[in-house]
């Protein structure tokens, strides 16, 4: 079975749309995005249009490459101060000689809507529910509840530990009562770990790298990375196909339960629980 993103998406994009044509000004999130990255760039047009179809706001912000922390800092402390906007977020990935703790640590908690603030992340660990989860993390949530998968006494196998979506994913699912292990570059016998899985989630940015011989029938497998193929050895023999994820979708599909497709799969989702999350810190603004 195709677990598909972009369907479950459509769902919440026409509930997000209805509420928010009811509401009397529109929930505006603010996007600080440092240098010209391509794929950064990309992430946020999703955004944007994602945001256009909802009636959601957008202000984007862009610094140059060589931007000091402090002219960050003062932007966002005058976004945490003004009522008008709801979530602030910092496109990840930032340049090496900006410190992205300090960052994210100064927007508000309340308009961390991607959920990435030390404060956020703690109440994560602590299963406080009042807390935001960054958005890919929710979004896989919204798909296994979608397709009514069972995560309670589940094995959960997450490859990947990045702080963006490894770890907080594995805490989320955690929190649902899985059994989780989470699988990283030195893991050992890495398939030996996978084929233990009920549910997989892979999200390593390493294209292809499940094969067939780790995976299993009765899986489910979520696959999180995207992978630009352009200009790789990959772009001839995968012809047509400008994205991958770090599932080998064509070699496994055919053996397990469920797989997410890439594109398709996950990001779609990932927009949408983060529009949802901005929803949520307009709705507390309010309060
Ligand atoms: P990071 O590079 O921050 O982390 C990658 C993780 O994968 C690390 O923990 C690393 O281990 C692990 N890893 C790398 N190679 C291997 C390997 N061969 N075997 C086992 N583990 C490995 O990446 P992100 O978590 O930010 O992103 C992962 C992928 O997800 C990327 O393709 C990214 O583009 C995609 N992504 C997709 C999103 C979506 O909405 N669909 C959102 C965000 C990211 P170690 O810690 O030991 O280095």
């Amino acid at each position: 079975m195709l677990l598909d993103g972009k369907k479950i998406r459509d769902r919440i994009e026409k509930e997000l749309a209805h509420e928010i044509h009811t509401l009397k000004d529109k929930p505006t999130l603010a996007i600080l995005q440092v240098g010209l990255r391509e794929d950064s760039t990309a992430y946020i047009n999703q955004k944007r249009i994602f945001a256009e179809k909802i009636g959601a706001f957008i202000i984007h912000k862009q610094y140059p490459e060589t931007v000091e922390e402090n002219e960050i800092i003062h932007d966002i402390h005058n976004f945490n101060r003004d009522s008008s906007v709801h979530g602030i977020i910092l496109q990840i990935p930032i340049p090496e000689h900006l410190n992205r703790k300090l960052l994210i640590d100064a927007i508000d908690p309340h308009k961390d809507v991607d959920g990435l603030s030390s404060a956020n992340t703690k109440k994560l660990w602590e299963k406080d529910l009042t807390g935001y989860i960054p958005a890919t993390t929710k979004g896989i949530l919204a798909l296994l509840e979608a397709y009514k998968i069972d995560i309670q006494g589940k094995k959960v196998v997450v490859v990947g530990r990045s702080t963006l979506v490894g770890k907080p994913t594995a805490l989320a699912l955690l929190n649902k009562n899985a059994t989780v292990t989470i699988c990283h570059s030195k893991t050992e016998n890495l398939s030996q770990e996978t084929l233990q899985a009920d549910i997989l989630i892979v999200a390593t940015g390493h294209p292809l790298l499940i094969k067939k011989n780790f995976v299993k029938p009765g899986q489910i497998v979520i696959d999180v990375g995207i992978n630009l193929i352009k200009g790789t050895k990959l772009e001839e023999e995968i012809p047509g196909k400008k994205f991958v994820g770090d599932v080998d979708f064509e070699n496994v599909k055919d053996i397990v339960e469920a797989i997410t497709p890439v594109p398709g799969g996950v990001g779609p989702l990932t927009v949408a629980s983060l529009f949802e999350n901005l929803l949520t810190a307009y709705k507390q603004s309010k309060i």
